[in-house]
């Protein structure tokens, strides 16, 4: 190959890809892709209407079945995740829980984390084994453990690494591994990395799902799923998003896209500010421990770094020393940070995560997911890191005080 040669077929990187991946499937000319909110389209004859009807996720038949601006999207994530095929979902918990229902019957075995975003552990734990399916949850940084509970004839193996909040990893490659060996489908929840900082196709793993909500949206301003994976399982798994019927709306769909051109850049930015804060936070004689993967005191740093790439995402958990009241005092006292839910968008938030979690889950279950009383969950949007450091110092401070009297 001349070097020519080696130019021109080098597939795109993400940023090219994002920017003009999806301009193959324009009907026109314009820059921008086109919003297509009709819930129905018209067939010309008996013969075409009979073709659309039948063939599987035609584009233009219903939009529960597809939509050509859901399309777009699903087609550009694809890539992205290095997959042959994606579907789109009303919300992340769209994309797991239609994924759940379409690869599993009663009888069967899930082997999952001890630590998920709390919705996948309720669909885990509770939803699904009403309908016969067993789940048994191991330490996700407990590899061995993990392909232990695989080898006992696990049907699914679900797993999210980074995990909420803790910042624990899984070793997705050890895990693709055992459940290919187990006749097992992997599905890997990857909200956290991004496709920019971690792609577990590549690992091996069979089906990735993103609470595109997060970072592919990117700005707080959409709640989306998606589902990425080979032809056939996306096909099985759209089979029953027929049925669910967890249909992402075109309007959300042309606002994800709007989001996704600039994934690259806002992701780049976030890593750089959650690098900087894990280092000043660490640091710091009011913060007891800093979880952010990139970190050298990482217990699986070593892990990140074969598995990640590019930068370790824009979510940390920070412990403040003295537990639960300075920890909500931090929380209380920082300005740039909101205290909101919801991550990977442009604006940083804090989430307090024993408060969050409090009236979901007893102590003896927020231990189980790793949360702890002086947990604060960062996660980073695009600010100037000197700004979010100067906000998390300044909170800090008031850390040690009594709360300010009502004035
Ligand atoms: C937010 C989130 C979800 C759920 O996504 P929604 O879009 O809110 O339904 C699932 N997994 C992870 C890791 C998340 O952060």
């Amino acid at each position: 190959m001349t070097d020519a040669d080696r130019r021109t077929k080098r597939p795109p990187s993400a940023s090219t890809l994002l920017v003009h991946g999806d301009r193959e499937l324009s009907g026109d000319r314009s820059l921008a892709p086109p919003i297509t909110p009709s819930s129905a389209h018209a067939a010309r004859d008996a013969g075409e209407f009979a073709e659309m009807a039948s063939k599987p996720r035609h584009q233009r038949f219903y939009t529960r079945y597809g939509n050509p601006t859901q399309e777009r999207a699903a087609h550009l994530i694809a890539r992205l995740e290095g997959g042959e095929a994606a579907l789109m979902t009303a919300s992340g918990m769209g994309a797991i829980s239609t994924t759940a229902l379409g690869l599993l019957k009663a009888g069967d075995l899930v082997v999952a984390q001890t630590s998920h975003y709390m919705g996948t552990t309720k669909l885990f734990t509770e939803v699904l084994p009403r309908f016969g399916v067993r789940t048994k949850l191991v330490d996700q940084a407990d590899t061995a453990g993990l392909v232990a509970a695989i080898g006992e004839g696990a049907r699914l193996v679900m797993v999210e690494t980074p995990a909420n909040p803790t910042m624990a990893l899984t070793d997705l490659a050890e895990v693709a591994a055992a459940a290919k060996a187990a006749g097992a489908i992997s599905v890997a929840d990857n909200t956290f990395a991004s496709p920019i900082n971690q792609r577990p196709l590549d690992a091996g793993i069979d089906v990735v799902v993103h609470s595109a909500t997060k970072y592919l949206g990117g700005h707080h301003d959409l709640v989306a799923g998606v589902v990425v994976g080979d032809t056939e399982t996306i096909e099985r798994i759209w089979q029953m998003s027929t049925v669910i019927g967890a249909t992402l709306g075109a309007f959300d769909a042309w606002l994800l896209l709007r989001g996704l051109r600039t994934l690259p850049l806002r992701v780049a930015r976030a890593n750089a500010n959650a690098l900087a804060i894990a280092r000043f936070l660490e640091r710091h004689p009011a913060v007891e421990a800093v979880h952010y993967p990139g970190l050298e005191s990482h217990p699986q740093h070593a892990l990140a770094l074969r598995q990640m790439k590019d930068g370790f995402g824009g979510v940390l958990a920070v412990r403040i020393r003295g537990g639960y009241e300075p920890a909500a005092r931090f929380v209380a006292g920082l300005r740039l940070f909101t205290n909101a839910v919801s991550l990977g968008g442009v604006e940083s938030l804090a989430v307090h995560a024993a408060a969050m979690w409090a009236g979901t889950l007893d102590d003896e279950q927020m231990r189980t997911a790793g949360v702890e009383p002086g947990m604060v969950r960062l996660a980073c949007g695009i600010e100037e890191a000197e700004d979010l450091i100067a906000d998390l110092a300044q909170a800090l401070d008031k850390v040690g005080q009594a709360p300010e009297p009502p004035s």
